[in-house]
């Protein structure tokens, strides 16, 4: 191999000290003092590999090393290393830590790309603090949205004071950085988050796209009352109308969507959420994704029927406001023929799969090509202390990207 597996172990392991929970786990919220604490430690390790580095007025990290042809567009390679409230070593850590480490690999070669490489540990992708993510990514391509630094997290702060305790004044006159043409590829590694390398025995995947997510919150109002006087006849529960639609929302999605399809209801809360009030309100939200549009739309609009309906026979008013709302994207022809090239070199077989769950690169599609590398995490499991991927494994990952990079950065 070329990379230095010992190094990108040793990052690895760093890392996932800092926020650590429990033996496995890690803390890592955006913009918390632990990001920060991370931020720091990765920006170490991205001067030691040449990289000039700043943090930028979303709270990315970036850094840069020169090109000797400075007007081509550049490479840029790069993953986020925040994490969930209670997630694993490796979810995003992988990419960062292994974008760093091929850059560092370039220089211990003696190599100077032809067009600068810039490397970004992208802020807040995992969106679970404010409800809302991939803000680093949204802030350099120009997709941030209204009162984005007003949005709170469940302490009652808002984006902007965690971005200020963060180290940074959000500057969102900065967004876009980029515009289409000013980066030839964006690449990213990630663990698959899902069982289909595990269940191909293969190490590493070739991504042929990721799937395009909605993010909806739905808010049902009824009307509180005493869980021991109002008889059942009369009652306007909320969260029994949330329940209901959870249910049969989960059932649309088997029986009519297509095997690629998923949909969850993963946050619920309750108003005023104690043991003898019937539920006033009840606000949830609805994650449904699939790679192809046209059946993601359907069942989008029979969701918004059944919604309607179980309203209307429990008596509430519902809104629902949507949080996201992204297309599937291809990854780039190109790039994936380059990475089948430089696999069969390495001798991996790597197979050709989708991402079911969205990353950094989704948002970068938009202003330039990109491709993705996967690697296999023990049963599917990510977003959780459990997540586990073997060191061969990811270090085989790096060891795709850096050939991958280096042709690109050549040409
Ligand atoms: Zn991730």
């Amino acid at each position: 191999m070329k990379i230095n597996q010992k190094r990108f172990h040793e990052h690895i392991e760093t890392l996932a000290e800092i926020g650590k929970i429990g033996e496995t786990g890690v803390c890592r919220l955006a913009h918390s003092k632990e990001d920060r604490e991370a931020v720091d430690v990765v920006r170490l390790w991205m001067e030691e590999a040449g990289l000039e580095t700043h943090i930028d007025g979303f709270g990315n990290l970036v850094g840069r090393v020169e090109g000797k042809e400075k007007d081509k567009p550049i490479l840029m390679l790069g993953s986020h290393i925040d994490s969930q409230p209670y997630g694993g070593r490796f979810d995003g850590t992988l990419g960062a830590l292994g974008a760093i480490e091929v850059v560092h690999t370039l220089k211990e070669e003696g190599i100077t790309p032809n067009r600068s490489i810039e490397v970004i540990c992208f802020a807040d992708e995992e969106g679970s603090r404010f409800n809302k993510g991939v803000f680093g990514v949204r802030g350099i391509i120009g997709q941030l949205e209204e009162g984005e630094l007003e949005r709170k997290d469940k302490n009652g702060v808002t984006r902007l004071e965690a971005l200020r305790e963060f180290g940074v004044e959000p500057d969102l006159s900065q967004s876009p950085v980029y515009k289409p043409g000013d980066i030839e590829a964006f690449l990213e590694l990630h663990i698959e988050q899902g069982p289909v390398l595990e269940s191909q025995d293969k190490p590493v995947g070739i991504v042929s796209a990721i799937s395009g997510p909605i993010w909806l919150t739905v808010t049902l109002e009824g009307f509180a009352g005493h869980a021991g006087s109002v008889p059942m006849n009369l009652r306007q529960d909320a969260f029994l109308g949330a329940s209901i639609i959870t249910k049969e929302f989960n059932e649309l999605v088997r029986n009519e969507g297509t095997p690629n399809t998923v949909g969850t209801v993963g946050s619920v809360q309750t108003f005023p959420n104690s043991r003898n009030i019937i539920p006033e309100k009840v606000e949830f939200t609805v994650d449904l994704r699939d790679i192809d549009l046209d059946a993601r739309t359907k069942l989008e609009k029979k969701l918004y029927e059944i919604i309607e309906r179980t309203s209307k026979e429990h008596n509430l008013e519902y809104s629902i406001s949507e949080d996201t709302r992204s297309d599937p994207r291809y990854c780039a022809d190109w790039i994936k023929d380059i990475m089948k090239a430089e696999d069969e070199q390495l001798g991996y077989d790597s197979p050709t799969l989708m991402s079911g769950p969205f990353h950094d690169a989704l948002f970068m599609s938009y202003i330039s090509d990109y491709g993705m590398i996967f690697v296999r995490c023990e049963k599917g499991i990510s977003h959780n202390p459990l997540e586990y991927a073997e060191m061969e494994d990811m270090q085989k990952g790096v060891e795709l990207l850096y050939h991958t990079a280096l042709k690109i950065a050549q040409s």
